[in-house]
């Protein structure tokens, strides 16, 4: 026979199991009592509430609000990178003018010496 509280299987003719000592003879076999319709009615209210219960926690809620979440820390993390982009081609403009100016005014030297 098995052991009712290790699970181990014992000789038939131990009354004592070998493993963890459970006394074998002893221990009566699980049984499931038997409800009263009244307790069953009781039960079945109960699973009924908590079906309502999971119901309520159902949804997509919190996971909408990750994903939207998530999709702001991007969007905020994409305008740092277009405010650096438009920036940088700003300052390149206005250094390439410079450049232009700087140049312009080594011609017009270079042309009063010729
Ligand atoms: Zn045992």
């Amino acid at each position: 026979m098995f052991c009712p509280t290790c699970g181990k299987e014992n000789p038939d003719t131990n009354q004592f199991c070998g493993v963890c000592g459970e006394n074998l003879i002893k221990t009566p076999p699980i049984q499931k009592e038997t409800l009263t319709p009244k307790e069953k009615r009781a039960i079945r209210a109960q699973i009924e509430i908590k079906n309502t219960e999971y119901e309520q926690y159902r949804g997509w809620g919190p996971t909408i609000l990750i994903i939207l979440g998530i999709l702001t820390i991007w969007a905020l993390i994409g305008l740092i990178f277009i405010s650096i982009g438009v920036w940088w081609l700003i300052s390149r403009r206005k250094k390439r003018a410079v450049i232009l100016a700087e140049i312009d005014a080594l011609e017009e030297e270079l042309g009063e010496e010729v």
